[in-house]
């Protein structure tokens, strides 16, 4: 199931940078995502929750490691680099007082 665009929010991207399957390329920039900018749409979606910004992730990883091993079978991606690449950027840290959230 996709995540669209929550239609209860006015801060929407103009362009959501989704994953393109089974690449798991950004669809906008190219990067491997989450690029940059799918990372801080992320960060902000599940600013309230970030057990279930890993949560999501997990299953994330899941998926894109099926799809990346189907593809380079011989020479896959080295688990700890799509640990890293996936769920290691949001993984809480000590200080993440970042000041984000709190909206309402
Ligand atoms: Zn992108």
């Amino acid at each position: 199931m996709p995540r669209t665009t929550p239609d209860d929010r006015a801060t929407t991207p103009r362009r959501p940078h989704l994953p393109l399957r089974p690449l798991w390329l950004c669809r906008v920039c190219a990067a491997p995502w989450p690029c940059p900018v799918a990372r801080l749409t992320l960060r902000q979606e599940y600013a309230h929750d970030r057990i279930a910004l890993s949560i999501y992730l997990c299953a994330v990883l899941h998926d894109a490691a099926a799809d990346l091993y189907r593809l380079n079978p011989h020479d896959g991606p080295d688990p700890a680099t799509l640990f890293t690449r996936f769920l290691g950027w949001a993984a809480p840290r000590g200080g993440q007082a970042s000041g984000v959230g709190h909206a309402e």
